[in-house]
């Protein structure tokens, strides 16, 4: 509960008014009296502060249903709801062979998506910024809408971001260090960028779409190319100290073990990673080496599923190294909830994983953590950056309200 009397005005006014919408955003359409019960906020505070939500737009007000909403006769109580006209805002999802874009307006309903190839898996900054502002255009031409109809972008990219400077400290999708692409963004395309690691934006996805919801403590593990983990500590995103926490990918498994693309050895990632898998299946995929990555995967798991003993082993290898790394994350967090995600879910999370893994974890009397799959695929991903960039649209009006 907020303590108004610890606090300045502003700051309360400031801090409230997040929580109030954060609540209506929660439990839309909510009564004033709702809220008051949900935040400990005094019924004139709500009054005040709902006031100038409505006339910024943010929210709106909605007659409750006569029947289901409990309204007393001849007077319908009014309950409020995030006004998704405020703001349409644009997620955008880089990978190494496509980027996937939402169109979503402020209620977080999808208005557009687009999909297309990206010209290369690693580029130069230059480059990036203009491919990822070419494709802000197309998807909108083909939603009929312009860059003044939006009000910021939210992107992820894969790799160490520092969320506060804005910068790519490294990212496999990029041929530099250092890269200040926020800031080029913006001025590229003209209005706020909030930018940070895709698998945060995974957990943010699933926080506010997906199986998070309401869920204080959780943790999200992709496996694609690379290994990501985001990690939602009492309902917030954690990110640890320069944008380079949650490495679970780097995590090591094996002193001295297999070469990463980190240039360490015995990272988790070099032994269940898209391209640690491939590189040990070549005589299994030998006479595909021309088709992709993911038909490549594809051919490994057929392989295996016909019994092929390479391709059982590299997957049994995988999986055994995969629920070590789960394991110790449970054992360092404790979360509620795992949520495996990523297009290589399927080839590595079998119930003997998550078994393997709920035996390594510290047994005692509290319940182990519920461990599910859940693939959305790459437009998971996009929504949870456009979920960012409406929580960073709401901080921006919110600012302009103390
Ligand atoms: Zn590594």
């Amino acid at each position: 509960m907020l303590n108004e009397k610890s606090v300045k005005p502003a700051s309360i006014r400031k801090s409230a008014a997040d929580i109030v919408l954060a609540v209506i955003r929660n439990h839309s359409p909510t009564a004033r009296i709702d809220i008051a019960k949900n935040t400990g906020l005094s019924p004139a505070t709500i009054t005040s502060i709902t006031a100038d939500l409505l006339s910024k737009g943010l929210i709106s007000e909605v007659a409750f249903d006569q029947a289901g909403g409990g309204a007393k006769r001849g007077r319908p109580r009014v309950g409020l709801k995030i006004r998704g006209a405020a703001h349409l805002v644009v997620g955008i999802k880089l990978a190494d062979k496509s980027a996937s874009v939402v169109i979503v307006d402020f209620d977080g309903e999808q208005v557009g998506q687009f999909f297309i190839a990206t010209p290369s898996a690693c580029q130069a900054p230059d480059a990036m910024v203009e491919f990822l502002t070419a494709i802000l255009d197309l998807a909108l031409e083909e939603a009929g809408l312009g860059r003044s109809d939006i009000s910021a972008v939210g992107i992820g990219i894969s790799g160490f971001v520092d969320v506060e400077a804005g910068i790519v400290r490294w990212s496999p999708s990029l041929n530099m260090h250092d890269v200040a692409l926020q800031a080029a963004l913006s001025g590229a395309m003209g209005m706020p960028i909030f930018l940070d690691n895709d698998t945060n934006l995974a957990a943010r996805a699933e926080q506010r779409f997906g199986l998070g919801q309401n869920v204080r403590n959780f943790i999200v593990v992709s496996v694609e190319q690379g290994v990501g983990m985001g990690i939602v500590i009492d309902g917030k995103i954690y990110r640890g100290n320069r944008g380079a926490g949650a490495e679970l990918g780097h995590t090591k498994v094996q002193l001295g073990g297999a070469l990463c693309r980190c240039g360490q050895r015995g990272c988790l990632e070099a032994y269940v990673g898209d391209y640690a898998l491939l590189r040990e299946a070549g005589t299994v995929i030998g006479a595909s080496q021309g088709a992709g990555p993911e038909q490549q995967m594809e051919l490994l798991l057929q392989a295996s599923e016909a019994g092929n003993k390479v391709a059982c082993s590299i997957l049994e290898r995988a999986g055994r190294m995969f629920s070590m790394g789960l394991a110790n994350v449970v054992n360092i967090f404790a979360p509620e909830l795992i949520i495996l995600s990523g297009s290589s879910m399927r080839l590595l999370c079998t119930q003997k994983v998550i078994g393997d893994t709920k035996k390594m974890c510290i047994q005692f009397g509290a319940s182990q953590p519920d461990i599910c799959i859940h693939d959305w695929g790459d437009l998971m991903w996009a929504m949870g950056a456009a979920a960012y960039a409406i929580d960073g649209v709401s901080e921006m009006t919110l600012r302009e309200m103390e």
